[in-house]
């Protein structure tokens, strides 16, 4: 069958929302996409049935600017996601500008047993001046009050995001303070990218665009802050117990799934585990993922990780 998208049998992409009506200096897709669409419930409803008759585990609704999902139908995101929990195992959202999540939002989000909280809140910089020039609709304090919404009903939710490094006027202060923001935030994962000029947008014609022997550098130098935020996220879910959606196998018998707050866990493998959920214990770090262990293995199970 077809969902609007697949990224293996136990995941699934659904597009639920198209276009946008922000207006940020750096991008085209207003251009290209149009205003905001949105998929009728009914439409989720009956795409959704069809995936989970077909074995998926896990939904994620995704959007060009997902949480202005419903505007155009007279409703909001949380009753896709509210309706989706319905039918879904587990259902995830993909990237959220962060000002259209409001503190409502996240509540109800709370009350959802088989919402997966991990929220890829989109920043691009962590510094003001900068969010102003790209036409942001929010700064670094309102983020900041998003975030705290998130961490007081989502205390181990994770919380990703993308950055852009050398946009236009980006000084070496606004860098490091951007750099600071995101240790602050402690965020589970930072992708950074440098700023790219896109021709027929805003910020190709502003004045002050930046190097890009610099913008590299600046790049390399947020990853590597970004990831050393990130090894204190895994080293905290160390020693919890978590329901993980095994997805792949990977070399030298040990297979690899997913947290609800989205940490990657690798345990030894039993394939007869494959596309399931299951309770792990999560034992340790490793370079980028978590190890673990079966809570309740099954009968038959090798923890020295050979395949039944
Ligand atoms: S960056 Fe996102 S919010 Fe801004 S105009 Fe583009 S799609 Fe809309």
């Amino acid at each position: 069958m077809q969902a609007s998208g697949m990224l293996d049998r136990t995941r699934a992409f659904v597009k639920i929302q198209d276009g946008c009506d922000n207006r940020c200096s750096y991008c085209i897709i207003p251009k290209a996409r149009g205003h905001v669409r949105s998929k009728p419930l009914k439409d989720i409803e009956r795409e959704l049935d069809s995936l989970a008759s077909h074995g998926y585990n896990e939904v994620v609704l995704s959007g060009i600017n997902l949480p202005f999902y419903g505007r155009d139908l007279g409703l909001g995101l949380i009753n896709a996601v509210e309706l989706s929990c319905e039918i879904m195992p587990r259902v995830r959202l993909s990237s959220l500008e962060p000002e259209l999540l409001t503190r409502e939002d996240v509540e109800r989000l709370a009350k959802l047993d088989t919402f997966c909280p991990q929220f890829h809140l989109s920043l691009q910089s962590g510094c003001d001046r900068t969010l102003n020039r790209m036409r942001r609709r929010y700064n670094t304090d309102m983020y900041r009050e998003v975030v705290k919404n998130i961490r007081e009903f989502f205390p181990n939710g994770g919380l990703t995001t993308d950055v852009i490094v050398g946009f236009p006027g980006e000084t070496d202060e606004d860098f490091e303070e951007s750099c600071r923001f995101i240790e602050e935030m402690g965020f589970a994962k930072v992708h950074v990218f440098p700023y790219s000029r896109r021709t027929g947008t805003d910020a190709a014609e502003m004045p002050d665009q930046i190097p890009n022997a610099v913008k590299t550098a600046r790049a390399a130098k947020m990853a590597e802050r970004a990831e050393a935020v990130r090894q204190k996220f895994l080293e905290d879910q160390v020693g919890r117990t978590e329901e993980v959606l095994i997805e792949s196998e990977i070399k030298d018998g040990m297979m690899q799934g997913y947290t609800k707050n989205y940490t990657p866990v690798v345990i030894p493998a039993v394939k007869s585990l494959l596309c399931t959920i299951q309770e792990v214990v999560i034992t340790g770090v490793s370079g980028d993922v978590c190890t673990g262990r079966i809570k309740n293995p099954p009968v038959g199970y090798d923890p020295m990780g050979m395949f039944d």
